[in-house]
């Protein structure tokens, strides 16, 4: 199919309002993408089932990585571990993208599913540290190339 898209992008990037507090991260250039059908918007933590809003959650003992390997869980501000749902959509991301053939995708820096370089910490204090999303460990496994919305330029 002609003009098939194969980016992914965060939907919050796009201006969904997905974000756990109902808001966006709206990067009009990437929202361009969208509305030009050069790119698809997800929400990974939406896939997983997850509300609108929804309290903040954290990887918690490593990276996106270490909680596809079991080494590390996904837990909110009031204490619930929300590994699962994490889990389920960053499968449901991957299965999307294996389906669009997408090669490429950007997604928001920082965020337990989608942050490409940096996480926060775990410690619900502001604090990151080095490493990926669960979704965004997902993708790279799957052999996508990731950046972000202070990279994809
Ligand atoms: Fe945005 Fe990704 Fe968080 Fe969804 S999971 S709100 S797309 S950063």
């Amino acid at each position: 199919m002609e003009n098939r898209p194969c980016i992914l992008v965060s939907a919050c990037l796009a201006g969904y309002h997905c974000r756990y507090d109902g808001s966006s991260n709206l990067v009009p250039q990437i929202k361009d993408l969208v509305t030009r059908f050069q790119a698809i918007p997800v929400c990974p933590e939406k896939l997983g089932g997850l509300p609108v809003p929804r309290p903040p959650a954290e990887i918690q003992g490593g990276d996106g990585f270490d909680v596809l390997e079991g080494r590390a869980r996904v837990v909110d501000k009031e204490g619930r571990d929300v590994t699962e749902a994490f889990l389920k959509g960053a499968q449901a991301t991957a299965e999307l993208a294996r389906t669009l053939g997408a090669k490429v995708a950007i997604l928001k820096e920082r965020s337990p599913s989608c942050g490409t370089r940096t996480v926060y910490d775990g410690t619900f204090s502001g604090c990151t540290r080095s490493g990926c999303g669960v979704t965004a460990a997902l993708l790279l496994r799957q052999g996508l190339q990731l950046f972000s919305e202070e990279t994809w330029r």
